[in-house]
């Protein structure tokens, strides 16, 4: 068996990670953590039942104006920012990614977000959710 000198291998330049959203999603956790717990000592009720006159504790926070990652300027903006209950969120989550199976809602100009929520609800009224039904919560 020859005897091969053995091949110095430089080590490889570190392969630099920052154009991967989902590490610097990683790093976000702790601090949207605490960001998050903040915001719902000071708001510990659910801004969208409390405009109904309800009172539901809080348990998300939500992105106001649908943001672009942790990168995203506007997710770290504390005006940005509700409190809301895990129906309303999931509402509102329904509207923005189009879940369980439905078309897509996007805010077109000159339409409010409380209209969308007014879609949800219509549609989720309508016996049209998914298995995430909140028959608890009213
Ligand atoms: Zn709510």
């Amino acid at each position: 068996m020859p005897s091969r000198a053995p091949r110095y291998r430089p080590a490889s330049p570190k392969r630099r990670k920052d154009n991967r959203p989902s590490s610097s999603q990683r790093g976000y956790d702790a601090r949207w953590r605490r960001a998050r717990k903040r915001k719902l000592a000071d708001d510990p009720l659910c801004q969208r039942c409390l405009a109904k006159e309800r009172s539901v504790i809080a348990e998300e926070v939500d992105h106001i104006d649908p943001v672009d990652g942790p990168n995203d300027p506007k997710f770290w903006d504390p005006t940005n920012w509700q409190s809301l209950c895990k129906t309303c969120h999931s509402k509102k989550t329904v509207l923005e990614d189009g879940g369980f199976g439905r078309q897509k809602h996007t805010v077109k100009s000159g339409q409010s977000i409380e209209f969308l929520f007014e879609v949800a609800q219509a549609e989720i009224d309508h016996g049209k959710t998914g298995p995430e039904t909140d028959a608890s919560a009213d």
